[in-house]
Formats: structure tokens, C-alpha cells, sequence
């Protein structure tokens, strides 16, 4: 039997391959993602699955960087020149990524680059197949492989997918304007757990897969047709004592008594990034710009180090933002510098490891002030190489970071006099000060580093993985329907417990329109004439009693409130009294019905219910979170439940539901066959209370507690006219 591997998927493999005369070198990224992973892919079978870096172009070396990666527990997904220029040049980071960082204005929403986006994630779906048995587990990384989730799904039904995004979810008002956006998310809703680096994120996410594609959610829970998938929302940290230890590392303290001998004594604004426009580079320039314009005594005393570092420079916006930054510096350069003193030392280019311990030593303070970004990681690490507790961080509160570190001098990145000010506070700041809120943050990034993250995921997908089994049904195939049939011909006994609506009948957007047809009369008086048939719905007496009293069968109205059996009379359930409270949660719905056009109240004799099915999408569902929890909060403390059902917000007593009346009649007629049918989730007390050779069958998509599932209410009239034939 093969042991069960891990996959993890990204676009880039975490290596550089360098030509070292004719050989080729395989150099291990020292990216902090690729650092924590390296214990997972690199233990056992266990592989991660990627692009390597160039174009390979010839068969033969193709073959020669597949044997030589494999060694670094790696496999390749080869691109081509056009694959890069299309796939990820173009659709990744001319339409994806400016969408996702809320930059409208240089979204390309041209459609010539989505063929080759299609074809790529469908290479690394082809890939991956190679490797893939069922019972492994995928970890798929990034905005680049949106759709390959879905893919995977599609050849490994069963198998644990994950997804992280590692930047924005932005909001479904500018996802919507993406022309593909459905085919995306489900792309990502092949997965079945998503991650994301803040709560904000996640929420845009359930919100577009709601509004876009349809999908209901409870909770971070998406109930999709045949799986529940989960989004969280997980920061990614950072390895918290590499940084610790670099920092202190005698080549970064060399580097730094290096650089001093010709900077002087001068203090130090730390301003990194890559060369992005969504890491606001001339916001913070003209803010330094206006600081020593106003505050003239920081000339000669402070400046900025600027490390900007290359990235995606063939995309036009990236050129022209290198312009925009390299005129600004020269501008400021020109118009203060002194012999002695240059106010912003300007690098472009990127730095090794231990130049980075050193810049994070000899910066009094860090200006982080990205005007949208997905985390930021050098936040982070600034924080952790300040062994001495000093320093201080400006952080964008657009960094997903500043969720985490609201300790820092949060700043909103347009708003110049702030971050000018900001600037100012941090260069006066006392050390006591400094230390306070530099020993909180790095408590907070030392715990939730980069080891607790990988942990926490994959702990998470385990445990939605377990979730999907306990709430998975199958659906009823012929077999399954054979099972059944010869079970209840054989049965001394038989009992039928039927929902009404959404089972029996189809919805309406008037619940008085869905009176029992010819057809449905027929099948349940075929069916009352050898079973006892209890049609247990959540519905009022009378308007039962009015449908279906003239019937031999028991009926069970307002989920248990209520119950009459064949021929007698209806009776209450003593456990409901709903004198005390039906006033007072009265005025509470009302208050929401006048406040949601297309909602209205049924009152019940022991229960009241609150409809939103005809209110706005979205609307409805925002005002059924409040009114569940406000009725939680005046009522839950004296026995009564706040149920939600399908579109409805239903408060009733504690003791009585359906599944207690369910096991009511198990009792009563102490069947040997029982058949249970419903499809909300008032209808999964039944399925949780009735035996377990009881056929319990939820009608409809979703996971549910029931054993089996038909798909809706077709087929549970032809289901039960084929039990009549029997
Ligand atoms: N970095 C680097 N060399 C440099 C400058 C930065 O390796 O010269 C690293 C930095 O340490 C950090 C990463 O690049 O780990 C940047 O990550 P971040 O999340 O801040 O921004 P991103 O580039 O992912 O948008």
C-alpha cells in the first residue's frame, strides 16, 4: 500500500537553478515560505510541484533539470515563453493582481490572456496527476493557480485540497467587475479549506462565492452541492528566530560598521519593498519630502534608506513607476542634499540575507506603508531582528499586518500630513515607549511564526476533511433504492416520516400557494393504507389540518408543537407554553420586518418565524445574523431555540423539535422500517435522532446527517409511488 504524501503547489519551486559551466547548480530559496515548508517537502515522498525558474526550451534539458530537481524532492511544470507573457505576466499580474489590490484603473480586462491562464493551471493539474494517488493531501499556493483546485477536484474527488492566498481578497464590488470571476471562484471552491492572510479577506471571499455563484454559507462554512468547504482567516508569520539570530550574525555587524564608516552618524528611516505600485514607494517619498520641509531640524540629521527592490519590470505600469520613483528621489536628493549629508541613499536592487539583518539593525525606525497589501512580510521581520527592543514601525493599516501588530503607528498610506506626522512621533519617540510597543509585537510575531502557520493549515484541513465525512450522504442509487425496497417489503411494521415543504412540495415565494396537488394526495393516501405515514412539518395546525386532515395519516405541525394521530383530535405539546415570551419577541422581529422590505412574520401557535426569503440577496441573510443573535441574546437564557431554517429565522421552545417528535413515533410504533425525508435544517434533528438503520434521506444538495440523498422533489414522489407499488 502506498503511504499517503503531501503535495505542496506553487508557481515558482523554491529554487534558483544556476549554469555552472556546462553543469547545472540547484540553489534552495531562502524565502521564508520555503524554509518552513522545506520539513514537508523534503520528509519522505512527500514533493513540492512547480515552475522552475527559466524557459527550458530543449527536450534534453528539460530532462536534465527534472532528474537533478528530483533530488531537492522537487518536480517541474514547464512553461513556455508565451505561457510566461500571457499566464503570468498577463492574466496574473496585469488582471489579477491590480484587481486583487484594488487598483481599478490598471486592470486589463481584455480577454486575450485567459485561454493561456486556463491552459497553465491545466499543465500543473496534468502534472500533479503524475504524482497523485488518492489519500493525499494538495497544498495549492496563490493567486496564480486560481483554477486548479477545481481541476484536482475533478480528477481526485475525494482528495484533501488546500488553498492559500497570499494576497487580497478584494471586496465583491470590484471582484464582480472581473468578466471571469464565476469560472474563479470555482477554480478556488475546488478546494476544501481556503486560507487567507485576515478576516477581511475571507469575508470578501464568502460574500462573491454567495453573491456570484450562489453558494449559501454559515458561519466560514460554504455549503456547495456535495461538500461543505471551509474559508479561515490564517496570518502567515515568518520564521521569527532566523531574523532574531541574523541580526546579531557578525557579517550583518560587519556590514553595519561597514556602511556606517560612510554613511556617518546620521539616523535611519528603513523604506523596502519591491518595486510594486501597490507598496505606495512616492506616498512615502513626498511624505519624506514634506518632513523636512517641515521639520527643518532633521536635515543632516536623517535619512531614508531606500531599497526598491526589481520585480516585473517588462509590465509598462512597472516602468513607469520606476521613473516616477527614481525623478522623485532625484528631486529631493537635489533639493536638500548637503556635501556632507544625502537624504535618501537609493538602492535598486535586491539584497542578500545577511544585508537585511543589517538594515533591520541600523534603522531607528521602519516606514511600512503599502497602500494595499496582502501581508508584509518585512514588517514582520523588521520586529524580530530588534533584539534590543528599540525601534519603531510605521505600519499601513492596508497591511494585512496591521491586523496583528496594532501596536506600531498604523497610518492610512494617502493620508500625507499622517504619515509626515508619523515620521515625526517615531523620530521623537522615547526609548521606554519604544520598548513597550516593541516587546508586544514581538511577542505576537514570535508566537503565530511561519512553523505555527504550516501547523495550523494543515491541522485545519484534517479537520474540515473529518467534518465532510461526518456531514456526507450518499446519493440513493438503484442499489441503495433496491436495499430499501426489499428492507420494507420484508418489515413487520413500517413507519414513514415525510417533511412537507421543500420535500413533499416544492417552495413558493407564498407559503399559502403550496397546497398538496392530485398527484401528492394520491401518493400519500397509497402510501397511508399499509404504514403508519407521519407528515411532520414545521407549518401551523390548521392550515395542515385544512391540507391533509381529511387523510389517514398522523400529522406533527410547528415541528412538535402540535400532533394529531390518524382520526383524533390534535393535541398540544405540554412542554410549549408560549404566553411568556411571544410579545416581546413580537417587537423584536417586527423591528427587522421594518427594516427589510420583502420580509414578514407567521405566527405560529408556539412559535413565531421571521421570512426573508423574497429580501434582497445578502440583505436578508445580514439581517438574519442580527435578529439570530439578538433573539439569542433577550431569549436564550429561558428555553427557547432560535432556529434557521431555509430562509426563515424560527424561535420556539427548546424542548420540542423534530427530531424529538421523530423519536416520539419510533417509540410509538416501534417499526422495524423506518424511511425519514427532509431537506432543511430542521429536518437534520430527525436524521440525528432516528436509529441507525433507519433510511434517512435528505432531499436537495448540501451535507447533511442523513445516510442517503435524492435531488429534490421529483424524485422523492417517484421514490415513494414506487413504494406503493411494492
Ligand atoms: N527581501 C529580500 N531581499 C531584499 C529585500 C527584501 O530577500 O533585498 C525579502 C524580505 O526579507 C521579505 C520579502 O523579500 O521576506 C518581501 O516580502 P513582503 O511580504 O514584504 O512583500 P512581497 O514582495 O511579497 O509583496
Amino acid at each position: 500500500m502506498p503511504t499517503h504524501k503531501t503535495i505542496i503547489v506553487s508557481n515558482r519551486l523554491p529554487v534558483r537553478i544556476e549554469k555552472d559551466g556546462d553543469k547545472l547548480t540547484y540553489k534552495s530559496s531562502e524565502g521564508g515560505l520555503a524554509t518552513a515548508l522545506g520539513s514537508i517537502y523534503k520528509d519522505g515522498d512527500n514533493i513540492w510541484v512547480g515552475w522552475p525558474g527559466a524557459a527550458f526550451e530543449s527536450d534534453a534539458l528539460k530532462a536534465e533539470v527534472t532528474e537533478g530537481l528530483k533530488k531537492e524532492s522537487m518536480r517541474p511544470v514547464f512553461l513556455t515563453e508565451e505561457d510566461l507573457e500571457k499566464y503570468y505576466l498577463g492574466f496574473s499580474n496585469q488582471t489579477l493582481w491590480p484587481a486583487f489590490h484594488y487598483f481599478l484603473q490598471y486592470i486589463d480586462y481584455g480577454s486575450e490572456n485567459w485561454d493561456s491562464y486556463v491552459e497553465v493551471n491545466q499543465k500543473f493539474a496534468d502534472a500533479i496527476a503524475q504524482y497523485t494517488n488518492n489519500g493525499d493531501t494538495l497544498w495549492v499556493h496563490d493567486y496564480q493557480l486560481l483554477l486548479l483546485p477545481a481541476m484536482l477536484r475533478k480528477k481526485f474527488p475525494d482528495i484533501s485540497i488546500g488553498f492559500f492566498q497570499h494576497i487580497p481578497f478584494p471586496s465583491y464590488e470590484v471582484f464582480r467587475t472581473l468578466p471571469r470571476r464565476r469560472e474563479l471562484l470555482e477554480g478556488m471552491l475546488g478546494a476544501d479549506y481556503l486560507g487567507f492572510h485576515t478576516y477581511d479577506d475571507m469575508r470578501h471571499f464568502l460574500s462573491s462565492a454567495h453573491r456570484l455563484a450562489g453558494y449559501p454559507y454559515s458561519g466560514n462554512r460554504i455549503i456547495l452541492e456535495n461538500r461543505t468547504v471551509v474559508a479561515d482567516p490564517l496570518p502567515m508569520g515568518i520564521d521569527y528566530e532566523k531574523y532574531e539570530e541574523n541580526a546579531s550574525h557578525p557579517e550583518a555587524v560587519e556590514r553595519e560598521n561597514r556602511y556606517r564608516k560612510s554613511l556617518g552618524s546620521q539616523r535611519l528611516i528603513l523604506s523596502m519593498d519591491r518595486l510594486d505600485y501597490s507598496k505606495g514607494i512616492p506616498r512615502r517619498l513626498r511624505a519624506f519630502d514634506a518632513l523636512l520641509e517641515r521639520y527643518p531640524e532633521y536635515r543632516e540629521k536623517v535619512s531614508l534608506l531606500l531599497v526598491v527592490v526589481p520585480s516585473r519590470d517588462q509590465v509598462p505600469n512597472y516602468q513607469s513607476l520606476k521613473e516616477q520613483v527614481d525623478e522623485l528621489v532625484g528631486k529631493i536628493n537635489s533639493k536638500y542634499g548637503r556635501m556632507s549629508w544625502v537624504p535618501i541613499h537609493y538602492f535598486y536592487r535586491s539584497y542578500p540575507f545577511r544585508a537585511l539583518g543589517a538594515f533591520y539593525r541600523m534603522c531607528d525606525v521602519a516606514a511600512i506603508t503599502p497602500v494595499r497589501d496582502g501581508m508584509n512580510l518585512v514588517a514582520k521581520e523588521y520586529i524580530a531582528s530588534r533584539k534590543n527592543q528599540d525601534g519603531v514601525l510605521i505600519l499601513s493599516e492596508m497591511a494585512g499586518a496591521a491586523k496583528e501588530l496594532s501596536d506600531a503607528i498604523l497610518v492610512n498610506p494617502n493620508d500625507k500630513n499622517q504619515l509626515v506626522e508619523a515620521m515625526h512621533r517615531a523620530l521623537t519617540m522615547p526609548k521606554e515607549e519604544q520598548k513597550l510597543h516593541m516587546s508586544i509585537m514581538q511577542e505576537t510575531v514570535r508566537k503565530y511564526n511561519i512553523y505555527n502557520w504550516v501547523k495550523l493549515f494543515f491541522d485545519n484541513l484534517k479537520a474540515v476533511k473529518k467534518m465532510q465525512t461526518t456531514m456526507s450522504t450518499t446519493p440513493l442509487t438503484a442499489e441503495g433504492q433496491n436495499e430499501l425496497i426489499s428492507k420494507y417489503k420484508s418489515a413487520a411494521r413500517r413507519l414513514l416520516l415525510l417533511d412537507y415543504d421543500g420535500t413533499l412540495v416544492n417552495f413558493k415565494n407564498d407559503p399559502l400557494a403550496c397546497a398538496p396537488d392530485d398527484e401528492l394526495m394520491d401518493i400519500i393516501r397509497g402510501l397511508s393504507t399499509h404504514n403508519d405515514v407521519v407528515i411532520i412539518s414545521g407549518r401551523n395546525h390548521e392550515i395542515l389540518d385544512e391540507w391533509l386532515g381529511s387523510l389517514s395519516v398522523h400529522l406533527v405541525a410547528e415541528h412538535g408543537v402540535w400532533s394529531r394521530t390518524a382520526g383524533e383530535e390534535w393535541k398540544m405539546n405540554s412542554a410549549a407554553n408560549a404566553q411568556t415570551w411571544h410579545n416581546e419577541a413580537r417587537e423584536i422581529m417586527d423591528f427587522y420586518v421594518d427594516r427589510t422590505p420583502g420580509t414578514f412574520i407567521e405566527k405560529k401557535s408556539n412559535s413565531l418565524v421571521w421570512h426573508y426569503r423574497k429580501a434582497e440577496k445578502g440583505l436578508g441573510e445580514m439581517r438574519k445574523s442580527e435578529l439570530t443573535s439578538h433573539l439569542k441574546h433577550m431569549l436564550g437564557e429561558r428555553g427557547f431555540q432560535v432556529m434557521d431554517g431555509d430562509h426563515v429565522v424560527e424561535l420556539k421552545p427548546e424542548s420540542v423539535n423534530k427530531g424529538r417528535a421523530a423519536e416520539k413515533w419510533q417509540e410509538t410504533t416501534n417499526a422495524d422500517f423506518t424511511l425519514c425525508l427532509g431537506d432543511d435544517t430542521t429536518d437534520e434533528d430527525m436524521f440525528s435522532a432516528l436509529p441507525e438503520n433507519a433510511f434517512t434521506v435528505k432531499v436537495g444538495p448540501g451535507s447533511s446527517h442523513a445516510r442517503f440523498a435524492v435531488e429534490n422533489v421529483k424524485a422523492v414522489r417517484k421514490l415513494l409511488s414506487e413504494l406503493i407499488d411494492v
